[in-house]
């Protein structure tokens, strides 16, 4: 009997290691927006920067569709309060910079996007965005946008019509927006053949007439009634709980921590794996300090020994993590020694630019 390595057989095609051991020489990171060469691959930065990109896992082809990338309007200290102000500064956050962290106005630049799956013949959409014509009083940042989010999902080769399975990791602002459009005056579902997969955990925390308290405060106000209600009326929301099998290579599973029913995607295909991490993290900087939260975690603790675990997953397994709002390209490769994590590379889809989001908005 011999004993065969779990995860790919063969390397991913990274388009480069990009950490702190290995981040762009002193005096090359110049403006942001000015030098991509700075956190990026240089094959990539070369190539026209794209709102859809593509690539395959196994069997399973996975598509980028960006609603927004830009200026996250927070600073790391606000974002990432347990993160020790140098590691955003100078040198030492120029692996960081332009992807992640705008270096003119030393805020964070994040993503929001869907991950399309295309699986067994079915279109599969990983977390919806922030939506159109929203009303967000308390997260002013969300509010009342006018996006081309279906003309780019459109561009993938998605009509609404086309979407069979619509997952949201969690009940966030900015992970369900899409799930609806204005209709008139009522909230409909975008996507009128998808079944929803909901964590019965977020949808009973998140449900106004239970009353629990978040403690974000009021920063999703709304968004229950206006993305997730109107789906659970219209007959197509699936409540699973603990775990879901999606198909023979998807699987849903709980990650509580950043919210009471955050949850994962699981890819598995022949020797492929991947893995959606939703808001698991939301820098790389916490694949190097992973027991450091976002300020969006309701349970601190819970967050990090999620992060932690699937982290460890996905060393052991040479998975491909994609979190739901990292810019660059998106998802990486991760290693690990005894005690730490590292970034080992960035898989191979164009960068996100401030520039595609230029003209769009409120
Ligand atoms: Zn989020």
């Amino acid at each position: 009997m011999w004993l065969r390595l779990p995860g790919r057989a063969q390397p991913w095609p990274m388009t480069r290691t990009a950490n702190r051991l290995t981040a762009a020489a002193p005096g090359t990171s110049g403006p942001p927006d000015a030098a991509p060469e700075a956190s990026g691959s240089a094959a990539a930065s070369r190539e026209p920067a794209r709102t859809v990109d593509h690539l395959q896992v196994g069997d399973v082809s996975v598509t980028r569709v960006l609603e927004y990338y830009g200026p996250a309007d927070l600073t790391p200290a606000d974002f990432f309060p347990g993160i020790p102000a140098h590691t955003w500064q100078g040198e030492e956050a120029s692996w960081l910079r332009p992807d992640f962290l705008d270096g003119a106005t030393g805020v964070v630049r994040s993503a929001v996007q869907t991950w399309l799956l295309r699986s067994e013949g079915r279109t599969i959409l990983i977390d919806t965005g922030v939506g159109n014509h929203k009303e967000r009083p308390y997260s002013p940042v969300w509010s009342r946008r006018n996006t081309g989010y279906l003309d780019r999902l459109a561009a993938a080769g998605v009509t609404p019509q086309d979407v069979d399975v619509v997952v949201n990791t969690h009940l966030h602002v900015d992970h369900v927006g899409w799930n609806t459009r204005l209709e008139g005056r009522d909230w409909v579902p975008t996507f009128p053949n998808a079944v929803y997969l909901m964590a019965r955990d977020d949808f009973d925390f998140w449900n106004p007439a239970n009353e629990r308290r978040s403690v974000l405060g009021r920063g999703n106000q709304n968004v229950f009634e206006d993305s997730v209600a109107p789906v659970h009326r219209a007959g197509q929301a699936l409540l699973w709980e603990g775990s879901h099998r999606i198909d023979a290579h998807l699987r849903l599973d709980l990650a509580p921590g950043h919210t009471p029913g955050s949850s994962v995607v699981t890819l598995e295909s022949g020797t492929d794996r991947a893995v959606f991490v939703g808001d698991l993290m939301h820098s790389p900087a916490q694949v190097l300090m992973p027991d450091c939260n976002s300020c969006f975690c309701e349970d601190p603790a819970a967050a990090r020994a999620t992060r932690r675990r699937l982290l460890g997953w996905a060393a052991d397994h040479r998975a491909l993590l994609f979190p739901a709002h990292f810019g660059g390209p998106g998802a990486l490769e991760v290693t690990r020694t005894a005690s730490a994590f590292a970034v080992k590379g960035w898989a191979p889809l164009s960068r996100a630019t401030h520039q595609d989001m230029t003209g769009e908005g409120r």
